[in-house]
Formats: C-alpha cells, structure tokens, sequence
C-alpha cells in the first residue's frame, strides 16, 4: 500500500500497527507452547453418502483451546502457516486422527478419514512419504484416507506439491478438493489435475432455499465434476431443503450441521448414529413425499 501510494510517500507507523504484531507474535507463540505440549486436539465431522445415507468419510478438523476458550481455526491456521508452525500441527492432526479412528476405519473398508493439508505441508519434505508412515505406524490402510487440499496449492504449479500428490494418489490416498468455488476456480484447470472429489464449499449450499427451481452455477458444477470423473461432496448443509436438492444434483456425498456438528472422539459414535437418523428421516420424506 505504501508503494502504491506513490514514491515520496512511506506508511506511517501508527499504534495499531504496533498493537496487530504484538498479538500476532504472541498468539504464534501461545500456538508454539500448545503444540510442543500437546494440546492441540481433533474433532471429527461425519460426511454422509447419499447412495447408502452411511457416513463414509470423517473429516478431522483441529482444535485449539487457550485458557478454556475456544479459538477458531480460521485464526490460528493462518498463523500456523505463517510460522511454520503448520508441520508440526499437522502431523499431530494426523497421527491423532489415525489413532483415533483406527478402530472405527477397521470395521469397514470403505469408511475413510480425511485430513486438511496445507500447502506449506505439501512444499515441505517428503509429504507423502509422511502419511504413509504414519498410515503404517497406526495400522490405517492408505485407501482409507483422503487428503483435502485447496485450489491454491496448484496456484504456482508446484511441481513438487504435484508429485506429492500423485505419491499418494498411487498408494491409494484419496485427494480431494477443499472450498471449491472460492478460488480461482476455472473448472476447466481441473482436468488433469491429481484431485478425487470436489468438496462445493459451503458459500454455494447456502444459496439454496426453499422453493428455488434451478441453480445454474451449482448444477454445472457437479454435471462437469462428474464429467471429469471426480465424486461430489457438498460442504455446510444446514437444512433438510437444502440436502434434498443436492440429491436431486447427484451429489455423492454431504457434510454440514444438519447431519453433525465436528464432534470430539469419544463422542463420535453418538454423532454418527445421530447422523444416520436425520439421513433416515430425509428419505422417510422424499420416498413419502408427492412425486
Ligand atoms: P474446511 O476444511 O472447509 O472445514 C469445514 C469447516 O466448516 C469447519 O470449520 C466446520 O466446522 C464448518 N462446518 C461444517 N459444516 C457446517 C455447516 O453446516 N454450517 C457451517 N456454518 N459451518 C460448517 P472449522 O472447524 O472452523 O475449520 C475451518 C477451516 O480451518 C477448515 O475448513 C480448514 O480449512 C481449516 N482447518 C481445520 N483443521 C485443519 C487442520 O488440521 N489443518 C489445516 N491445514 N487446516 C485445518
Ligand atoms: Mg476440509
Ligand atoms: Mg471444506
Ligand atoms: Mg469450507
């Protein structure tokens, strides 16, 4: 800002300023000290199929409490991966992830769990190397986990990043798409891309309200998703209105509070029963409902 307003000018340091980088050196810090001591923890989100109204698929969303107060993740992953931090915390996610789940993936093969990756995770190392060690160590199957990547990673066509992730892919990790819609978003650059599913970010499904006909962006989107070959997940469903008409999409699967808010481990299996039972009353309505 200070360029662009011209050669002779500069930015003036101001007590906001001062008062920003404070806070942000010292929630980087408090993150240091809560990831060196453990404390970072993991909740799980039930993603239901609508084929089998099961949930398929877990996304593990981290969690940090600081002093008994919650602090969202929108804030403190940025400054994760800011600071680096984003290596560590994310192995951690993983880990717990695997050896939380562990039992629940065994049950069943074609459950998965799916983990957010940073870019900074995939530029640093040997990523995939990584997970499949830790898929090793826990006893997870790699084809039971799915890697959720957002469209930025392929912003600079990282050659690295994209070998990181045809390494997976090759071990049977799945790859999806995270808050599609929101970047840049050309669907043509997602041939070719080493992507599973598309996950249609929540800003869409809240489009949808009772009573709407047709929406053109959100029907494109999983005709040329489908088209590509890739699976459809719908983020963020609210409403009953909402799941109904992103069946009638084709959507393969959807994720959002109307199903299960992300729950912590131990009740994770009342969260997924829960689920299950508002899936069920869903289909109650449909197959009830008039043609
Ligand atoms: P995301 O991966 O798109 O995860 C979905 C977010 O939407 C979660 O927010 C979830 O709680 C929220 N959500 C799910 N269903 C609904 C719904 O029906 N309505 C509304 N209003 N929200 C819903 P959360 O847990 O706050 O996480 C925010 C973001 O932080 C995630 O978005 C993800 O990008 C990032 N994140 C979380 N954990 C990790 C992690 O371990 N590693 C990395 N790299 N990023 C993470
Ligand atoms: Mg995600
Ligand atoms: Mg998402
Ligand atoms: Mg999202």
């Amino acid at each position: 800002a200070a360029k662009a307003a011209g050669k002779n000018r500069y930015l003036r340091f101001r007590p906001e300023m001062m008062k920003s980088l404070v806070e942000r050196t010292e929630l980087e810090a408090g993150l240091r000290l809560a990831v060196d001591a453990g404390q970072i923890t993991v909740h799980y989100q039930p993603i239901v199929s609508t084929r089998s109204g099961v949930v398929v698929t877990v996304e593990a969303l981290a969690r940090w409490e600081r002093d008994g107060e919650v602090v969202p993740p929108a804030q403190f992953i940025p400054a994760a991966e800011r600071s680096g931090l984003i290596v560590e915390m994310g192995t951690e996610v993983l880990l717990k992830g695997c050896t939380e789940l562990e039992p629940w993936l065994a049950e069943d093969p074609a459950r998965a769990l799916a983990v957010n990756v940073s870019g900074v995770q995939l530029q640093h190392g040997d990523f995939a190397e990584l997970l499949l060690a830790v898929a090793q160590n826990t006893g997870v199957d790699p084809r039971q986990l799915v890697v959720e990547v957002t469209e930025s990673v392929f912003f600079d066509d990282d050659c690295h990043v994209i070998q990181q992730l045809t390494a997976l892919r090759n071990a049977g990790v799945r790859v999806a798409l995270d808050d599609f819609g929101t970047g840049f978003s050309s669907l043509g650059r997602l041939q070719g891309l080493p992507v599973d599913t598309l996950k249609i970010d929540q800003s869409f499904t809240s489009m949808i309200h009772a009573g709407d006909e047709n929406l053109p962006i959100l029907s494109c989107m999983v005709a040329m998703a489908h088209g590509l070959g890739l699976s459809v997940t719908a983020e963020g469903v609210e409403t009953a209105v909402q799941a109904e008409y992103l069946m009638k999409l084709g959507c393969d699967s959807l994720q959002g509070f109307l199903f299960s808010r992300p729950t912590a481990g131990p009740g994770l299996r009342s969260g997924i029963a829960l689920s299950n039972d508002a899936f069920a009353a869903l289909r109650g309505e449909r197959v009830s409902g008039p043609r």
